[in-house]
């Protein structure tokens, strides 16, 4: 199956979570809106001063260059009179433009002498004024609906005086790893184990979508034992993630004991890596199986079922930032498979995006992910990579680094 049909296939068997709840502004980080977000007020509310200065009319200017100081206004500390011919009134940034005046003067274009401020330079019409509701017009749409609270939209939520949001709940994600070779780091290995690495790169890639994790930890090659897990996840998740026993081995029971529980299908992706790939409905929950070895997992969650749990969470996706960069070594590509290479770019003196190899791309060598930043997309059909050569780059998100 072409990587693209998957994604669809994907997103368009899952639906988006409605299920939502109030959240104080500053829990929001990271949460998706249940509703867009409107603003009540204008931002600034006032028009106000964006120097240290002299508040003027420049309607006043072709008379004289002399101005009576009558008073002053600081930020929250407003000048309440009303600018008459021939006066101003000192400033403060933030401080918020009296009546009658229509520029401000900065401090340093000006002469004191008592209550006298000469002006050195000619002003224009709104010079140095931040006027109200340039930032942020009462009644605009601030954020949509779905849309993914950063730290700094949450600065701007609190510029409108906004101390709840309506954000969807958390997706749930249950995860688990297969295989009786997996042990726990601090178990010592016997001939034929291996650490589980999936499981934990898995976990905290989930976490930082801003899931919540339900984590089995790693479930031998023994179908009771499968069945049990795959049940439990189902009660308790949005979504089941596996990684291993996919394939077709003698072991890989997953396939097995998911056929009689749910709707699967399993796909022998057209993609490198990542071959085997299940996906399926079960009961009450969604289920991927991601292939066992570390990169085929890794880059099967991240470009295919990233895009699948966000749509879940109810969450606006926007494709990621896609490139073109200069091969700046040769590429091995076999035709018939898109390969997910992993790469290192950069760019060069003259402002070209450029792109090395992070050396063997195996399916088991998971360090061709850790120390590459980004991945360099190569077309099915696409052959061998010559120096010089233009191609894809897709620079790791926020995930990944
Ligand atoms: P499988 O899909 O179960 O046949 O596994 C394919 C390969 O991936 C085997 O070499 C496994 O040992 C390896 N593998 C499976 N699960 C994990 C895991 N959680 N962490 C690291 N390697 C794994
Ligand atoms: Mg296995």
């Amino acid at each position: 199956m072409p990587v693209e049909q998957a994604i669809a296939t994907l997103l368009s068997n899952v639906k988006s979570i409605t299920e939502h709840e109030d959240c104080s502004v500053n829990l929001a980080c990271g949460r998706i809106l249940a509703e867009p977000v409107f603003a009540a007020i204008n931002v600034p509310m006032n028009d106000n001063s964006a120097m240290d200065g002299y508040a003027v009319s420049i309607d006043d200017l072709h008379e004289q260059h002399t101005f009576k100081q009558i008073g002053t206004s600081f930020a929250g500390h407003p000048f309440t009179g009303q600018l008459q011919a021939g006066q101003c009134v000192r400033i403060m940034t933030g401080g918020v433009l009296p009546k009658g005046a229509n520029a401000v003067v900065m401090q340093e274009n000006t002469q004191t002498n008592g209550n006298d401020i000469t002006l050195l330079k000619t002003p224009h019409t709104g010079e140095n004024v931040r006027y109200a509701g340039e930032d942020i017009a009462a009644g605009q749409t601030i954020f949509a609906q779905g849309h993914k609270l950063t730290a700094v939209d949450i600065g701007v939520l609190c510029s409108i005086g906004i101390t709840q949001v309506s954000v969807l709940r958390k997706l749930k994600v249950a995860l688990f790893s297969t295989g009786d070779e997996l042990k726990q780091p601090d178990t010592p290995l016997s001939a034929g184990d291996i650490y589980d690495s999936n499981r934990p790169t898995l976990h905290l890639l989930l976490e930082k979508m801003g899931i919540d994790v339900i984590d089995l930890g790693v479930i031998e090659d023994d179908k009771a034992q499968l069945y049990e897990a795959v049940e439990t996840c189902d009660q308790q998740a949005d979504a089941l993630i596996t990684s291993g026993g996919v394939s077709v081995g003698e072991a890989d029971f997953t396939k097995e004991i998911l056929e009689q529980v749910g709707k699967i299908g399993f796909w022998k992706l057209a993609m490198k890596p990542g071959k085997p790939f299940a996906f399926g409905q079960l009961p009450n929950s969604q289920f991927f199986g991601l292939p066992g070895n570390p990169v085929s997992a890794l880059v099967t969650f991240y470009q295919l079922v990233v895009p699948t749990l966000q749509k879940m969470a109810g969450m606006t996706i926007t494709p990621r930032t896609r490139l073109p960069a200069i091969a700046r070594e040769p590429l091995r590509k076999r035709p018939g498979r898109s390969d997910f290479q992993r790469g290192v770019y950069s760019v060069s003196d003259t402002g070209q995006i450029e792109v090395r190899t992070t050396g063997q791309q195996g399916s088991g060598i998971l360090s061709s992910i850790a120390n590459g930043n980004c991945f360099i997309l190569l077309e099915q059909e696409r052959g061998n990579v010559k120096t010089g050569e233009l191609v894809v780059i897709e620079p790791y998100d926020h995930l990944l680094s």
